[in-house]
């Protein structure tokens, strides 16, 4: 092999329609159908051959296609308009500028490993690629100055391709930069931005790519240069790909390398948001800078959770990285030798002392000051996890919060629903403000457009759906009755469900098939036929989800499911994208609670497709009995597999047979009323609540701005702030140990009448800490049997000392109605923090 440089050659683009360059690398064009118009106008054909990608396409089209377009004048009036509105978009104010322009000029700083923008830059693998590209777009809606950091990995993630016998193969892109919608990022010098990170023994160089995405920039690094040892050029090969090493050296190159590419950017951000732990060494890498500044470790941190964000994305343990101690300090040791310190001290924020080993997750938390999960119930489940990091703290104070995901409304919502909106609702149903009274005049769309907007998206996904089928036997090579069969898979009115997400094993995908038979009767019903599509990728390193794959795929072909349960390849943006549109019915059945948020569901959601799921995830926050349906109700959520499976699955028949199915065919005025109020209900729901829109303002009001000021606060004047803070929780931990609650007095009787208070008087012991640096407090809650539900606290005054480092407090608790159990404890007393638990420290009263 010898080395060479790849040029692209473009032909000149006609001056007057020049601007479709600059277009054609803003994926402002992938949620704007007439930006995309006037790239498949130049050649339709091409346009479907290059999968959408208007890069792609400009490199290849003729000269004279464009030339004959640059003098067509209906053309050329679509152009105009085009340009028009990506100016007004790009320069018009927006949202943050009217309410939050006092921060127009910082920056936020978001990193992620993946981002899923748009089929023509493959580097997501699901969800969390899709959540990270929808928050960079709605950032760009709402002018939010937000700059993402990730990876520009050689062969993307993977394209899947089933065999003959049903097993997925895994086959990687070699991805042409040069071919997507990417630029270098290059210097006033002229010369492409590279960044150095040291590895064990040798320097690492990376590239820096730029993506436009709307306002919205997002740099990603590139190991691939001829400069770097061959091994190093694979570092950014595959996303989650290769062992633990790769992986490793990939999440150093995102949080380091990430770090250096900004400051060489000469961007300084003001938050910076971790989007899970693979991100963490960021962190790692600001400290590094600070320490070997001169600034001392513990002010550094101090500095460093004051304006991090972190936000956790799933409760299952293959979600969260870990590392050994070898490899984490192999790894960090080059990071901390600038810093003086010994590799042990420096990895401690990431040392799971209990499991001895290194842990991406708990990095992030311990660095970051504002955590939180992706939807209610996922907060709720990640303070119990990581509840054993808090010992003494009641879980429901453990540090994390939730803001729960949404999804790009402009990305996700189908050019007919959005025709049929901005026609009854007029402009506004997809702001932060406004939405809800544009989405009350849903109400006057008539049912007949609702059914007739569906299955004109339905047919075309099912024309969809059988082109893909064709494709994928024609290169098994099957016979042609089988390719017959394909060009007429799928009743075009029959209800047709939707399963399609990645095939991790917690996902369930094969549970609808528990009981064949049951199922056979459902789909087989001559006048209320049903059938299934199913997609997604298993990881490819799980055999577990493979085998699920083709298990589904082994039903596919046999009667009586033959033609009523399709799988479709290569599951991607584009294929969801059809799906969301165009089925009745999105099918989720996760293991409780293991599925944090889920996302695909809002996209059915919005498009007027119902969802059918588990209480998991969003949906509890979601379903109201009227805009969806639900397997199981929230009480049957205590069983725990193989329990879990049976209770699920006779759920998931029951609500199809009772439910879904006889609403579905409920015909009445020849369409389904009933059904078609639900599909409205679910629109109204879904953008109302779970668009990004609505998520990035809440990350905006709740997190980014009370970090910015934070940050500000704390590294003014010398980083005078985060010092106290460092030397406050120094002193706390080293001294708690002398804190004791020794006497609780009250005037309380067992029963007391609404109205009175109780009147509670404590002693306390301190020691060396002074009563000012406490909060001393009653904490009550209803009494459920050993545990205080709804705990609330009252805070004590300091009465008056009672000897050396002992004090009186007293406090007051009015009553209401009910059976309280009510105590005293003593926490640290942070004025510069909110958060209860900035520390984990903590003393209730012994029994009194
Ligand atoms: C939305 C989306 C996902 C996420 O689906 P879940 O419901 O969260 O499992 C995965 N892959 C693609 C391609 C998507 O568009």
């Amino acid at each position: 092999m010898f080395y060479f440089r790849t040029v692209s050659v473009t032909p000149p683009l006609p001056e007057r329609i020049k601007r479709l360059r600059e277009l054609s690398r803003n994926l402002w064009f992938s949620w704007h159908k007439p930006a995309r118009e006037i790239f498949r106008d130049i050649n339709p054909e091409l346009w479907e051959r290059v999968g959408h990608n208007p890069v792609k396409l400009l490199l290849q089209v003729r000269q004279d296609d464009l030339a004959r377009l640059a003098a067509d004048a209906e053309y050329l009036r679509k152009y105009d308009a085009v340009m028009n509105e990506f100016d007004r978009y790009m320069n018009g104010e927006k949202w943050f500028h009217r309410l939050h322009y006092r921060y127009n000029n910082r920056v936020i700083a978001y990193f992620s490993a993946e981002f899923g923008l748009h089929e023509s830059c493959p580097i997501y693998s699901g969800g969390l690629g899709v959540l990270a590209g929808d928050h960079a777009k709605s950032a760009s809606d709402l002018g939010l100055p937000l700059v993402g950091v990730g990876l520009m990995y050689r062969h993307g993630y993977f394209n899947q391709r089933i065999n003959r016998d049903g097993w997925q193969e895994a086959l990687y892109p070699d991805l042409n930069f040069n071919e997507m919608p990417v630029s270098p990022v290059v210097g006033e010098s002229g010369l492409e931005t590279t960044v150095a990170v040291e590895y064990p023994g040798r320097t690492v160089f990376a590239r820096v790519w730029e993506v436009k995405v709307g306002l919205t920039r997002i740099f990603l690094l590139d190991a691939d240069l001829p400069l770097n040892l061959e091994e190093d050029r694979k570092i950014t090969d595959q996303l989650y790909g290769g062992g633990r090493e790769n992986r490793i050296a990939q999440e150093i190159l995102l949080g380091v390398g990430g770090v250096r590419a900004l400051n060489a950017l000469g961007i300084v951000p003001s938050v910076w948001h971790i989007n899970e732990g693979h991100a963490a060494f960021l962190t790692l890498e600001r400290f590094r800078e600070m320490v070997s500044a001169g600034i001392p470790a513990s002010t550094a941190r101090e500095a460093i959770r004051s304006n991090t964000v972190f936000t956790t994305h799933t409760p299952v343990p293959a979600g969260h990285d870990v590392f050994d101690r070898h490899t984490a300090e192999k790894y960090l040791r080059e990071l901390c030798r600038d810093t003086g310190m010994n590799c042990e001290a420096f990895i401690k924020p990431g040392w799971d002392a209990q499991r001895n080993e290194f842990n991406m997750t708990l990095l992030a938390m311990r660095m970051s000051g504002y955590c939180n999960g992706v939807s209610k119930l996922h907060g709720e489940v990640s303070r119990h996890m990581f509840h054993r990091f808090y010992p003494g703290v009641p879980v429901e104070e453990v540090p994390i919060t939730s803001v729960t995901n949404g999804v790009h409304a402009g990305s996700w919502i189908a050019e007919a629903w959005k025709k049929v909106l901005d026609r009854h609702l007029g402009p506004g149903w997809n702001e932060p403000a406004g939405a809800a009274q544009a989405l009350s005049r849903l109400e006057g769309v008539p049912d007949r457009e609702i059914w007739i907007t569906h299955n004109r998206l339905k047919q075309n996904m099912v024309l969809f759906v059988r082109e893909k089928l064709q494709e994928q036997m024609r290169r098994h090579r099957e016979a042609p009755e089988a390719l017959g069969e394909a060009s007429n898979a799928l009743l075009p009115d029959a209800l047709t469900i939707g399963f399609c997400r990645r095939f991790a094993t917690y996902k369930r995908a094969t549970l609808i098939f528990r009981d064949p038979e049951r199922l056979a009767s459902i789909l087989n019903d001559p006048d209320r036929p049903v059938q299934i599509i199913f997609a997604g990728k298993a990881h490819p390193a799980d055999r577990a989800g493979m085998e699920l794959i083709r298990e589904i795929l082994d039903y596919s072909r046999q009667e009586p499911f033959r033609g009523k349960v399709v799988f479709l390849e290569d599951y991607d943006i584009n294929v969801a994208r059809h799906l969301v549109h165009g089925v009745d019915l999105w099918l989720n059945t996760p293991i409780w609670p293991m599925e944090a948020s889920g996302t695909s569901g809002m996209k059915a959601a919005m498009n007027g497709v119902l969802h059918c799921s588990v209480l998991d995830g969003w949906w509890p926050e979601a379903y109201n009995g009227r805009n969806g349906f639900s397997i199981g109700g929230p009480g049957d959520m205590q069983f725990k597999r193989p329990e879990q499976d049976r209770e699920d699955t006779r759920n998931l028949y029951r609500v199809l047979e009772e439910q879904v199915v006889p609403l579905f065919y409920e015909r009445g005025d020849d369409m389904p009323t009933r059904w078609v109020a639900m599909m409205r209900e679910s629109i109204l729901t879904a953008i109302a609540h779970f668009s990004t829109a609505r998520m990035v303002s809440e990350y905006t009001e709740q997190l980014y701005i009370p970090a910015i000021d934070r940050g500000i606060a704390f590294t003014e004047s010398g980083y005078e702030a985060a010092e106290q803070v460092g030397r406050f929780k120094q002193f706390m931990q080293e001294n708690w140990h002398h804190v004791r609650v020794d006497r609780v007095a009250t005037n309380g009787r067992w029963n007391m009448e609404v109205g009175d208070e109780l009147a509670v008087e404590s002693v306390v012991r301190l020691g060396p800490i002074a009563p000012d640096k406490v909060t001393v407090e009653i904490a009550f809650g209803s009494d459920r049997g050993g545990y205080l539900d709804r705990l609330a606290t009252r805070p004590m005054d300091l009465l008056e000392p009672v000897g050396e480092g002992i004090y009186r407090f007293a406090g007051r608790l009015p009553l209401d109605q009910g059976t309280y159990g009510y105590t005293v404890r003593v926490r640290p007393n942070l004025k510069a923090v909110d958060a209860v638990f900035e520390t984990p420290l903590v003393r209730w009263a012994d029994s009194f």
